[in-house]
């Protein structure tokens, strides 16, 4: 008997694969659709944030020397020269013995140098009393303590969240250049599919595997084009995969194992595949076929529902990512630390990846595995937010500590 080739890990089947992936070009978009993208040249502030000095405080602007002595049994008592709303400037400055009135967010008159909030005083007739003298310089936010014009607010490769979105609008930049997302063609072959919307004759299943693979890439920040059923028809597989170079990527399911219709990977030899990975030591996921058509990355990931979607998660995923610019820190799926709510064996001599739920219990981590975990039971996928990373042949017990992928919210 020939001995079978050795199967590629999981850690060396993504280094395959991360080395044939090219770093995406740059496109500038509106600012809110950068959201969740990554940032690609630097970007230096045009003015000062604050732009000027502007209280932080609805009170009085005045000059703390006026009122260093005051207390409440013996309060500093002041002119109020005007009303300074938010939005409009200052007419008047302030001089000994005056005050402004003033909102939050308004702009500190010439001559004040302290804002001293309203509850620390008492307007009587045209004048103030300031109950409180606090101390000088308090309630002004300076001009430029948050930004000063010119320097580099937000770094190329910096990933856009909400929070550097209203920074960035701050900033009044309403286009910025980001990566490209990659453009996702998903294919799926074989004569028992269906599409969602045709009636399921005897001997066929639906094609779910391109709506599950399409939402993946769309949480990964691809964008999926789903392309229709190829047959298992070497022909028909070629026309598909010919249409599918317009994308960046290639992914198709199912075709890529041993069966006698397992036409894909034939089919991409003849167009001149390179061929870079074949069969990785998983479960589920070993038929993982990974090769460059003219120049393109093509994943041919397995079939089984759940392992497309468990092989996408481990490599297409930080494909997607690397692509589009993210940090090597953010290609793969953070690894956590959970405790097993029940035992669980791995009877298997490659890794398992275990469908699983994550929860939070008062700040620890617990992990339930439903029963149900072949690879073509989708059932094993609802509510899932986790993998858990079974080595081989292992047992644990219930109350174990387990390292577990997270790929959804907890
Ligand atoms: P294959 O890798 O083509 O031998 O397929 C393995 C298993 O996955 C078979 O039971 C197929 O029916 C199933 N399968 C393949 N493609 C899909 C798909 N797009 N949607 C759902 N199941 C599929
Ligand atoms: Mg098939």
């Amino acid at each position: 008997m020939p001995t079978p080739d050795p199967l590629c890990t999981p850690e060396q089947a993504q280094q395959l694969v991360l080395q044939e992936i090219p770093l995406l070009g740059v496109e500038r978009v509106p600012l809110f659709e950068a959201m969740g993208r990554v940032l690609a040249e630097d970007i230096p502030a045009r003015h000062d944030s604050p732009p000027h000095d502007n209280s932080a405080m609805d009170g009085y602007a005045l000059r703390h020397a006026d009122i260093a002595a005051a207390h409440a049994g013996h309060p500093a008592f002041l002119e109020i020269v005007e009303d300074i709303p938010a939005g409009y400037v200052p007419k008047k400055s302030v001089g000994p013995g005056q005050a402004s009135r003033i909102m939050t967010g308004a702009l500190v008159p010439d001559g004040a140098d302290t804002v001293i909030r309203v509850e620390d005083t008492r307007a009587e007739g045209g004048k103030v009393a300031i109950l409180d003298p606090d101390e000088a310089g308090v309630n002004i936010r300076r001009r430029g303590e948050d930004v000063q014009a010119g320097q580099v607010v937000v770094g190329a490769g910096t990933y856009c969240g909400p929070g550097e979105l209203a920074l960035l609008a701050s900033l009044q930049r309403a286009l910025v250049p980001v990566r490209r997302r990659p453009v996702l063609a998903i294919l799926s072959t074989g004569d028992e599919l269906v599409e969602i919307d045709e009636p399921l004759a005897p001997g066929k299943i639906v094609n779910s595997n391109t709506y599950g693979l399409a939402a993946l890439a769309l949480a990964s920040g691809a964008l999926p084009l789903m392309l229709p059923i190829a047959r298992d028809e070497e022909a028909e597989i070629r026309r598909a995969v010919e249409s599918a170079l317009s994308a960046d990527f290639i992914l198709s399911s199912g075709g890529v194992s041993v069966g006698d219709y397992d036409y894909v990977k034939k089919v991409l030899g003849e167009l001149g595949a390179q061929v870079k990975l074949w069969r990785v030591a998983m479960k589920p996921g070993k038929p993982l076929f990974f090769c460059t058509l003219q120049g393109k990355p093509y994943f041919g990931l397995p079939g089984n529902p759940v392992s497309s979607l468990v092989s996408f998660l481990q490599f297409v995923r930080p494909a997607i990512r690397k692509a589009a610019g993210h940090v090597p820190g953010e290609w793969f799926l953070p690894v956590v630390t959970a405790r097993l709510e029940h035992s669980i064996t791995n009877e298997d001599q490659r890794r398992q990846y275990a469908r699983a739920r994550l929860r939070l219990d008062q700040g620890q981590l617990l992990a339930a595995a439903p029963q149900g975990q072949d690879a073509h039971m989708l059932s094993s996928m609802l509510g899932a937010n986790g993998l858990l990373l079974l080595a081989p042949g292992v047992r644990l017990e219930a109350g174990d500590e387990v390292q577990a992928q997270l790929f959804g919210e907890l």
